[in-house]
């Protein structure tokens, strides 16, 4: 391993693997599988699919404005109830306490597609199984199989000396139970009864985990490997409308890696992207400032064909 790379990264002890691949790879899959089972024995019920889709929303763009665009990126300031509140939405999506997740996303940007990205997809060649053994790997598989986590120390200072920041990582646990208990409270006091509590625990807590997860990492996998690449950058970034319609935004993740602080990612016509859009409302409303808008000329400087940067639209 080059030298840098040991310096910016520690050991995973083997009991916190298990837990990975146990909390991040299994259950999960477990989810995903009882949940297309149950649905087509007895169907989903409106209210749990109502509870399990609030719950999807809340998380993404917890994920996608908080944890992404907000607390790695520094893509715009905010008032601080409105960070606090949208670490803990990220949060509630279970993928971890936000300073890890920053700290693993800042070293895939330094090193994307290349040794040293936790989750490229080209990890093990171009070509048939290797692509495959990526894909798995891009998607799930590094949680299990790194035996080296990004040191926080080194990648994300700036979050460690804030102490809101300090207390959400060790509010973390907490928030996985508010995750759970926040469903199946929905789901019983609509119902008023045990049943709908545990129904809405199932759709709204275990497979809205699974889903919200699977959506997530189709970013670090699919799109860095199909779909358009519109921008010119150094890595195997994509631009993939569906991944982009599921993660509300994220999907155009070839601009995104052409500029990482960028508050929108869909920034051509006809890119949709909900992420942004929150975040001008939330400009609107005063509660955030200091927006990283893209910028035309950039844009433009930064498309991979001249001719089409001269003749497209760009997003509002
Ligand atoms: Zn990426
Ligand atoms: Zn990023």
């Amino acid at each position: 391993m080059p030298d840098p790379l040991r310096r910016e990264t520690a050991p995973v002890p083997a009991g916190r693997r298990g837990a990975y691949l146990v909390v991040l790879v299994l259950l999960p899959f477990a989810a995903l599988a009882a949940g297309v089972a149950v649905a087509w024995e007895d169907g989903v019920g409106p209210r749990d699919l109502a509870i399990a889709a609030v719950l999807y929303v809340v998380n993404i763009f917890g994920i996608s404005v908080g944890y992404h665009r907000l607390l790695t990126h520094r893509a715009f300031r905010c008032r601080r109830f409105l960070r606090v509140g949208l670490a803990v939405a990220g949060g509630l999506a279970l993928e971890g306490p936000v300073s890890l997740w920053a700290a693993e996303h800042r070293r895939h940007h330094k090193y994307a597609d290349r040794p040293g990205d936790p989750h490229s997809p080209w990890a093990y060649g171009d070509s048939g199984f290797a692509l495959v053994r990526g894909l798995l790997h891009a998607q799930i598989g590094w949680f299990s199989s790194a035996r080296r986590r990004s040191l926080r120390e080194h990648w994300v200072p700036d979050l460690l000396a804030d102490p809101d920041i300090r207390r959400l990582d060790r509010a973390y646990p907490a928030v996985v139970v508010l995750s759970f208990a926040l469903p199946a409270a929905a789901g019983g006091l609509l119902s008023l009864s045990w049943t709908g509590a545990l129904t809405a625990l199932f759709w709204g807590g275990l497979v809205r985990y699974a889903v919200v997860h699977h959506v997530t990492w189709s970013v670090n996998s699919v799109a860095h490997m199909f779909g358009g690449q519109e921008f010119r950058t150094r890595d195997r970034s994509t631009n993939v409308r569906w991944v982009a319609m599921l993660t509300l935004g994220e999907g155009w993740h070839n601009w995104h890696h052409a500029e990482p602080t960028s508050a929108r990612h869909g920034v051509l016509r006809g890119q949709h992207d909900a992420s942004a859009w929150l975040i001008r409302r939330f400009e609107r409303l005063g509660w955030a400032y200091d927006v990283r808008w893209p910028d035309p000329e950039r844009v433009a400087a930064r498309r991979t064909h001249r001719e089409a940067a001269l003749t497209d639209g760009l997003a509002k």
